[in-house]
């Protein structure tokens, strides 16, 4: 049994109670989940190896438990931030990338985590969104980056925030059980508070969630423009969910008294860098209990924009504060290896993909709206 997408209760259930050995059970999944391999096996090597780790050994001989680690085929260095590659069984790739961060004197990493292949909801401004979406990665893929990342990086591995490649929302029920696993207590323990799931913006899914009643998740919105109109152009989920039914959707969330929404704004020259956006955006979010991200535009492929200046990132951050809303910038880290936001995704797997099913076409990618 492949249990990197299981919670050890339901391992549990799965193979039937043994109560006189659930202690050594419960050390086993602890061990394949975080990623360790268990005493006998051979020494860990790391992230590099391009091959399946199948983790078979030690105590869980007799048990049909095994942790399907996905190999690792490509890992890019750039600068502090690592971007890994792994190979899914039907040959697509998941790509995640290991963030270094620093505050108050202590550091821990980041790991930001795809919840799909491509992704369908076609922003003109990400690259994910020019593969289309090519299928949902599972509980077991999603938690196997994890645990692909605790391999090479140890605990250091704080923070998880679904931002990589794919909308979690379109695969709401994956995400969920991944993030089960994540925080089972018999096994990686994150606590909720340290996972971010981050949406183009799906008024259900953000309901849905409510629902759930999750109140430690963070949840981060990327919103990217002051209005319906600039959203639209750029963010074609405006058109079936616009700004005042999400902004609904914000406030109707049972957010707990020391949280915030994270709404996130790549600021794309020419596009949403005005003043009078600014001014527009805090006025949108003045009801809203949130903290703005400022995120300079990492150009894609083929790119019809520049990234903004430094100047007028400065500029709009400074206008966002003067109209009274908190925002926070995000550091631009690793665009020379196409690992920072909004540039994951690997063309050649798409064409590969299409070439397989023949249509021709990758599903769902938009035309590209100028700016
Ligand atoms: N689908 C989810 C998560 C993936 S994108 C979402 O939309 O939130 C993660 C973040 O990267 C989003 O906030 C998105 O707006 C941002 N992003 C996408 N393309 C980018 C780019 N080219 N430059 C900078 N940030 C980008």
């Amino acid at each position: 049994m492949d249990i990197l997408g299981l919670t050890f209760r339901q391992v549990v259930e799965a193979i039937g109670p043994r109560p006189h050995q659930v202690r050594a059970l419960r050390a086993a999944y602890r061990e394949l989940v975080n990623g360790r391999p268990l005493a006998s096996h051979d020494a860990d090597p790391g992230l590099q190896t391009p091959k399946t780790d199948r983790l078979e050994a030690g105590p869980t001989r007799g048990w049909p438990l095994r942790a399907d680690i996905l190999p690792v085929v490509r890992t890019h260095q750039d600068g502090e931030l690592t971007k890994f590659v792994q190979r899914t069984h039907d040959g697509l790739e998941t790509e995640s990338v290991v963030v270094p961060m620093e505050r108050y004197g202590r550091s821990w990493k980041t790991l930001c985590v795809s919840s799909q292949v491509g992704c369908a909801r076609g922003c003109t401004f990400c690259e994910t969104a020019q593969l289309g979406l090519l299928r949902n990665l599972t509980p077991g893929e999603i938690d196997g980056q994890v645990t692909a990342a605790r391999r090479a990086f140890g605990r250091d591995v704080r923070n998880i925030v679904f931002m990589g490649m794919g909308e979690p929302f379109d695969n709401f029920d994956n995400v969920m059980q991944a993030i089960d696993v994540l925080t089972d207590r018999s096994g990686l323990s994150f606590s909720a508070a340290s996972i971010a799931v981050s949406t183009v913006g799906r008024i259900q899914g953000i309901r849905r969630l409510a629902a759930l009643g999750r109140r430690r998740l963070n949840v981060a919105v990327s919103l990217n423009a002051p209005n319906d109109e600039i959203r639209s152009r750029i963010m074609p989920i405006s058109r079936t969910d616009p700004m005042p039914a999400l902004r609904d959707a914000l406030l109707d969330y049972p957010l707990r008294k020391c949280q915030f929404f994270m709404i996130e704004y790549v600021l794309i020259p020419g596009v949403n860098d005005a003043r009078e956006h600014a001014v527009e955006l805090a006025e949108f979010l003045r009801p809203v209990k949130c903290v703005v991200n400022v995120i300079p535009y990492n150009p894609r492929r083929d790119s019809p924009w520049p990234a903004p200046s430094e100047k007028s990132v400065v500029n709009f951050m400074t206008w966002l504060q003067d109209a009274g809303q908190m925002c926070k910038r995000r550091l631009t880290k690793g665009r020379d290896h196409m690992a920072a936001c909004g540039q994951l995704g690997n063309r050649a797997i798409a064409r590969i993909d299409r070439a397989r099913d023949g249509s021709g076409e990758p599903m769902g990618v938009p035309s590209l709206a100028q700016p």
